[in-house]
């Protein structure tokens, strides 16, 4: 993973091109979910990408059996009504005409929801429940706040804002279970100081933060999916279906809480002869950090 401190210009790192089945976290390439390492599709990869949209919109086999257990009534209908009426036996022709009946409205239903011969969902699907949240379930036995230090900062993608780590959802309120359909959040990595001195690396790489955040004009959310994903434009099926796009930002000198485990981690002296200004341990989050601006 890049580190913000390697290059003279921090950003969020390579392109999320990649995206989590289950919890619909966006990954750059090469990168897994912590919690669902199997489900990480590349939306540039047509396969890959069918599978999402089966994920989202379910499949089309549903129909297809339906369809042809139809037909084949239809079918049985067609016969004996032509028996029955070369044999002058009423009650098969009778029957083959019920069959027909019966079959027909079965033949002639269209689904409302078809696009390009798939079978849609009704509603479109969104995470599973808890599934974006839930890396971090139990709260830290030590929770520390404390005020975002002095550093350099990037432009929030959606709202350009100056801040030191963004999150973004984008939802769909008629999504099931769940209307998040999906979520970026990067952080540059940055210094936390609390009110009694302690202090809080946060690494560059993947965050969590727990506020939603502004909700943004969807023609900004539009355009920030499109440079993530190209196909977005050309496919029929939409694998983010959204109507409701929110961005979460930490900006210099906000007060911020962090919600995951941390633990203590001693600092090479980076300069030996100045100990007044260089810690000798910090605290870092275990596993992905987890933040709520308050
Ligand atoms: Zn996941």
């Amino acid at each position: 993973m890049k580190s913000s401190h390697s290059d003279s210009a921090p950003n969020w790192g390579a392109s999320r091109t990649c995206v989590c089945l289950v919890c619909r976290s966006a990954l750059t390439e090469g990168e897994s979910c912590e919690e669902h390492p199997k489900g990480t599709v590349q939306l540039a990869i047509p396969a890959h990408r069918e599978v999402l949209l089966e994920h989202v919109w379910g499949r089309a086999k549903p129909r297809q059996v339906t369809q042809n257990i139809a037909k084949a009534l239809c079918a049985f209908a067609v016969v004996g009504s032509l028996v029955g009426a070369w044999g002058s036996l009423w009650m098969i022709q009778l029957g083959g005409m019920g069959l027909g009946l019966l079959a027909l409205p079965f033949l002639m239903a269209k689904d409302r929801h078809a696009t390009g011969g798939r079978r849609l969902l009704a509603r479109p699907q969104g995470v599973f429940p808890n599934g974006a949240s839930a890396a971090v379930k139990q709260l830290p036995a030590r929770q520390i706040s404390g005020i975002v230090q002095e550093a350099s900062q990037v432009r929030a993608p959606l709202r350009n804002q100056l801040s030191v780590a963004f999150s973004i959802e984008l939802r769909h309120p008629d999504a099931l279970p769940n209307p998040l359909v999906y979520r970026d959040a990067r952080t540059i990595g940055f210094r936390l100081v609390a009110g009694d001195g302690t202090i809080v690396e946060i690494p560059a790489g993947k965050v969590f933060i727990d506020n939603l955040g502004d909700k943004i004009d969807l023609h900004h959310a539009r355009q920030y999916l499109t440079e993530l994903d190209p196909a977005q434009r050309s496919q029929g099926l939409d694998p983010f279906p959204f109507d409701e796009a929110y961005e979460a930002v930490v900006a210099v000198g906000d007060n911020v809480a962090v919600l995951s485990p941390l633990k203590l981690v001693a600092l090479p002296s980076a300069n030996p002869g100045d100990y007044r200004e260089t810690p000798s341990a910090v605290f870092v989050p275990e596993g992905i950090p987890r933040l709520c601006v308050i």
